[in-house]
């Protein structure tokens, strides 16, 4: 570089400065190489951080993604981890709680399936039974295998299934209306007292024949708010039940009792009992205890409903019901009823 030099308004000469072309090519390459260094830094420091932000976000999501197709494809224990930054957080939980939801529609839908088809196992195999002992009777009759002084017992036997039958489409039809809500109440106040003389009534002749005592007996006169016809029902299952389990010389009795809004019916007896395991099964439909000895003498042939209609007729009315039973002792089923129109619900 010239520097002038001048003294007033001359010239006198210049200096020159000057730098070696070395020094500043050296410069150049320093710069140059710090510049590489700061971009590979730079780089390396973003693609770590690239990488990182993959880990915490990325996965995640695809282990998310991956949740969902296997949920997709039927396997309902699908779960992810809450982890990760908070909005994956909440993505995570609103993920498990919609995999929550969708499994359990799926089980009840799955469930509901299952009970759909044991129904209709159930209802072929009982129908099954007596028509099979019908169609075999009617044969032995027709080609006189059965001798005609024999016959009239024959003819008891299928009147005994034909009954069975009835009963069987009867109880299937209530069950049905009572699926379907299309069982309307009709109730009334009425003497709680009187309907349990009613219903024993009913059972008298077969209570005589099997030898077994039936009684009401009741605390007061307790009013009860209820359909007649349905109570009737109600009360004739559970002494129909007591009565195919309770040997002869064995006693029922019907207890009426009332208080606080409510009237309690009792059907006691001092039958065979039933086995603890089993105090929660035979309300569902279908379900027969193996061991019941009486009642495979007693040949009544039950359609296993009876316990399942009650249920539902009692809470139809806003009621309870309930058993206590104690094997080789007896029964004691029991349910509640509103005592007024303006019965609050409640317990006894
Ligand atoms: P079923 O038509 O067989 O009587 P239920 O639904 O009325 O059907 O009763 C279900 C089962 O509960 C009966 O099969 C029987 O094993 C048992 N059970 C009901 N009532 C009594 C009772 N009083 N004593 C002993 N076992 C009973």
């Amino acid at each position: 570089m010239a520097v002038p030099v001048t003294v007033g308004r001359e010239t006198l000469g210049a200096v020159i400065l000057h730098r070696p072309l070395q020094d500043i090519q050296a410069t150049v390459r320093d710069a140059r190489r710090r510049l590489v260094w700061a971009f590979a830094i730079a780089l390396a420091v973003s693609a770590a951080l690239a990488a990182a932000l993959s880990r915490s976000v990325g996965r995640p999501l695809e282990r998310m993604a991956r949740a969902a197709g296997r949920l997709a494809q039927g396997d309902l224990d699908q779960r992810v981890a809450v982890e990760g930054p908070e909005e994956l957080q909440q993505l995570a939980r609103a993920f498990n709680r919609a995999a929550e939801a969708v499994s359990r529609t799926i089980e009840e839908q799955r469930r509901l399936e299952r009970m759909r088809r044991e129904f209709v196992a159930n209802v072929s195999h009982e129908f099954r039974a007596p028509l099979a002992s019908l169609a075999g009777f009617i044969e032995l009759l027709e080609d006189g295998t059965i001798p005609q002084e024999q016959a009239a017992r024959y003819l008891e036997l299928m009147r005994q299934d034909t009954e069975r039958l009835s009963r069987l489409v009867a109880d299937l039809l209530d069950l049905s209306r009572l699926d379907a809500g299309k069982v309307t109440i009709r109730p009334e106040l009425i003497s709680a007292v009187d309907a349990a003389r009613r219903a024993v009534l009913g059972v008298e002749p077969r209570a005589t024949s099997l030898g077994v005592q039936v009684e009401v007996a009741a605390e007061g006169s307790p009013a009860v708010y209820a359909d007649p016809e349905r109570l009737q029902q109600i009360l004739a299952n559970l002494l129909d039940n007591a009565l195919d389990h309770t040997e002869a010389g064995g006693r029922v009795e019907v207890r009426v009792s009332g208080d606080a809004g409510w009237t309690r019916f009792e059907v006691v007896d001092t039958g065979e009992g039933i086995p603890e395991e089993e105090l929660d099964l035979i309300w569902e439909r279908f379900h027969r205890v193996d061991r019941s000895r009486v009642r495979s003498q007693r040949r009544r042939g039950g359609t296993g409903l009876g316990l399942s209609i009650v249920k539902q007729l009692v809470e139809l009315h806003g009621g309870r019901v309930g058993v206590e039973s104690r094997l080789g002792e007896g029964s004691r089923f029991w349910f509640t009823l509103p005592a007024s129109p303006g019965s609050l619900p409640g317990t006894l």
